[in-house]
């Protein structure tokens, strides 16, 4: 039999779960610089919701290289105004919701990249607080199979690889080769040419030590760049998707008609650079394969780093060798 007394501890703390403070924990800086200007605030306050946005309870977050270079200034002038709560991927439950919202309601898990525009205006409170704000139309709900530290690794870098994808309008039968294929994009961008868009052929490089792990995404050629200069190969591909800065490469490998999405660096015709633009759209579309297991989230395994490890985290990401995402968990 349950008794009283424990019956009431467990309506106080579903009281309390649901009534949100004023002040919360995050990570913040107040300049631009390198990991060294971020600090570990307690009393921030939390983010007011506008009537299209809901206040999460952050129970994940993951890190991009994006956070980095925001961090240190290169948005400067489209940037949202110091100090800043960084972090764009999120994963966590719904504890209040807008007048405008729609769908989503109070204890709904569901996970987002929370700024819609990547370098205009990022949101000035982002991910690495307890709280965030977040407009209906990023989010998605979570998909159940999936905890919040794998949901938390994928909103960014997945909508990114999806994006890429479409706008070089690539499809059933056409061959890929993936630059970086083990990064946070990259290992999403061979999952979904393999599971989700039926390439012919998918080809990647990374480094001696990854070449087993691009194979257990499902690529078929794994090329270690330490060794080989992908432009030496005889494969020629419908589309490359560059995550290194190789646009001038990229362009080598290309067959007749083929193009290349570059991410980061210089881009020559017929390749083409964009900005990730979030939505929940893609998110939803994906769920039915990340339920399915068809695609996986890929969590670095020197993580989840705990919230009061946000520092350490960034060094790590900023090595440039992170395997799949480096995510915050629990927070
Ligand atoms: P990650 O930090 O996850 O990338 C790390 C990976 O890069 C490592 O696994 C590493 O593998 C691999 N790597 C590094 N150098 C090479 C190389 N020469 N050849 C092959 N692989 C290499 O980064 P993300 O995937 O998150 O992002 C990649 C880039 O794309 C960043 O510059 C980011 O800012 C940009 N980006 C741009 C977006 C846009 O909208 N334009 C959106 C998202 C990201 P190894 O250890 O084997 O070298």
């Amino acid at each position: 039999r349950i008794s009283a007394a424990s019956q009431s501890a467990a309506t106080s703390a579903a009281t309390a779960s649901s009534s949100v403070p004023s002040e919360m924990k995050a990570w913040s800086y107040s300049e631009y610089g390198g990991v060294d200007v971020l600090k570990l605030d307690t009393n921030v306050a939390v983010p007011e919701i506008k009537e299209d946005q809901v206040l999460i309870k952050v129970v994940a977050a993951a890190l991009n290289p994006v956070d980095s270079k925001r961090r240190a200034g290169k948005f400067k002038a489209t940037d949202s105004p110091l100090p800043t709560v960084p972090g764009y991927d999120v994963a966590g439950v719904v504890v209040k919701v807008g007048n405008q919202v729609k769908d989503l309601k109070e204890g709904d898990e569901v996970y987002a990249d929370v700024s819609e525009k990547t370098l205009e205006g990022p949101k000035q409170f982002g991910s690495l607080g307890e709280y965030t704000a977040v407009e209906e139309k990023l989010l998605a709900l979570k998909p159940h199979n999936i905890g919040f530290a794998e949901a938390a690794s994928l909103p960014l870098a997945l909508e990114t690889a999806y994006e890429g994808l479409q706008r070089a309008a690539f499809s059933q039968g056409k061959s890929i080769l993936v630059l970086g294929g083990a990064g946070g994009v990259g290992s999403l961008v061979i999952q979904l040419a393999k599971q989700v868009f039926g390439a012919s052929k998918v080809a990647a490089t990374a480094s001696t030590g990854k070449l087993d792990f691009l194979k257990s995404l499902g690529v078929d050629l794994a090329i270690d760049y330490t060794k080989q200069n992908f432009e030496d190969l005889p494969d020629k591909f419908d589309l490359v998707f560059d995550t290194v800065g190789q646009g001038d490469r990229a362009i080598k490998v290309l067959k007749e008609g083929g193009s290349a999405v570059v991410l980061t660096g210089p881009a020559e015709t017929p390749g083409f650079r964009f900005v990730i633009t979030s939505t929940g759209e893609t998110l939803k579309k994906l769920n039915p394969y990340l339920e399915s297991g068809k695609l996986k989230a890929i969590v670095d395994p020197k993580g989840p780093f705990p919230f009061d490890k946000v520092s350490e985290a960034f060094s790590y990401l900023e090595t440039g060798r992170a395997t799949g995402k480096v995510v915050i968990y629990p927070i």
